[in-house]
């Protein structure tokens, strides 16, 4: 009808319902006692229902095809973009000079990956820095927050983002130095950027790479 796939499916159910897949094809329940002719007639009845929800289903079915990863595809890590490669290995597996990703990755199965990481990665380093700059926190906790790399609250609890693990690691560093200094300052304060600059003399270089890739927060 009109261009748009349908596909029927009969069974031994009882009455006739409709859906779209992911493909945007109209996938058509129907009884097994149901005629064609009744079957067209029901499309016909809901032809309003079936050009609306099509058109978000095209949309829907051209975003996965979008997200979905191919061989040849790029993503980002620690500041580096890697080649992909599909394999129908069940998960991840980064390889010196690329990544290995099961069939059907998305963007999404990617970012569940990433997450995984900076949960190992980040409060590792923070601990770390913690430690060599001599000053205390009291907690950390990863999160997705689009707006902001990281924070740190009055009472020390530094959040950082998991978006950082796609970020070079100095870049990263600097955002651990920051939120540290953010304990002996709590502002913006050109005392504040002093003791940043006195603890990484370049941060102006990592930072304005941050402020380059804000993109990869959203
Ligand atoms: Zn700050």
């Amino acid at each position: 009808m009109d261009g748009i796939p349908v596909k029927i499916i009969y069974s031994r159910r009882k009455s006739l319902s409709m859906k779209f897949d992911k493909t945007g094809t109209l996938i058509v329940n129907a009884p097994s006692f149901v005629s064609e002719g009744e079957v067209r007639t029901f499309l016909r009845e809901h032809t309003r229902w079936i050009r609306l929800n099509y058109v978000k289903a095209v949309d829907m079915a051209r975003n996965l095809e979008e997200h979905e990863f191919k061989d040849g595809g790029k993503v980002l890590y620690l500041g580096e973009e890697y080649g992909i490669k599909i394999s129908g290995r069940g998960r991840i597996v980064k390889s010196g000079e690329g990544f290995l990703f099961p069939e059907g990755s998305t963007q999404e199965t990617y970012e569940r990956w990433l997450k995984a990481r900076a949960k190992e990665y980040l409060p590792l380093r923070l601990r770390y820095r913690a430690y060599e700059m001599g000053i205390s926190y009291r907690d950390v906790r990863i999160s997705g927050a689009k707006s902001k790399w990281g924070s740190c609250s009055e009472t020390g609890m530094i959040t950082l983002s998991w978006r950082l693990m796609m970020c070079p690691p100095e870049s990263i560093e600097y955002v651990l130095i920051h939120e540290l200094c953010h304990r002996i300052h709590m502002d913006h304060s050109k005392v504040f950027w002093a003791e940043v600059e006195s603890r990484m003399p370049d941060y102006k270089k990592h930072k304005k790479w941050l402020d380059d890739h804000g993109y990869l927060m959203e």
